[in-house]
């Protein structure tokens, strides 16, 4: 068999910030490569390595790699954002989709209402003009009565 007797050469992040030798049985070896230092340094920032070794330790082996990649996006959001870290993100987000969800209720009130009203605006046009034309003609028979009041035909006593 062929061992990687090349990666004790080679420490991991993790160990080659912690100044020590990185074994081959490292828990940080296969999640934090030294291509990537700053993933480290985040990590251990915000959560502490012995923590993260520990919890690493906890987790089933095919979890590993989900755990540490969670691990780093929240330790650089919580440097990023040190009161919110990815709360902040998520409720920015949360606020985005409720702002369209909104503007989708809208549009689609919209499209209802222009679908419905073509039908009840040529009804109430009708039914307004005829009651104006039957008020227009009985307003014109109406008509007032001239009374005559003559002073010539007086007959004096
Ligand atoms: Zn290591």
């Amino acid at each position: 068999m062929a061992s990687s007797s090349s990666y004790s050469n080679c420490p991991c992040a993790a160990c080659k910030f912690l100044r020590r030798k990185c074994m081959p049985d490292c828990v940080f070896a296969p999640y934090f490569p030294p291509e990537e230092p700053q993933k480290f340094t985040n990590v251990h920032k915000i959560f502490g390595a012995s923590n993260v070794s520990k919890l690493l330790n906890e987790v089933l082996p095919h979890q590993r790699e989900d755990a540490v990649n969670s691990l780093a996006y929240e330790a650089e959001a919580r440097i990023k954002d040190p009161v919110y870290g990815c709360v902040g993100a998520i409720s920015v987000l949360q606020r985005q989709v409720m702002k369209l969800q909104k503007e989708l209720d809208a549009t689609n009130a919209d499209l209802i209402r222009y679908t419905c009203n073509e039908m009840p605006t040529t009804t109430t046009i009708i039914t307004t003009s005829q009651r104006g034309s039957e008020r227009g003609t009985s307003s014109i028979a109406q008509s007032s009565s001239f009374y005559y009041h003559s002073t010539w035909n007086n007959d004096h006593p």
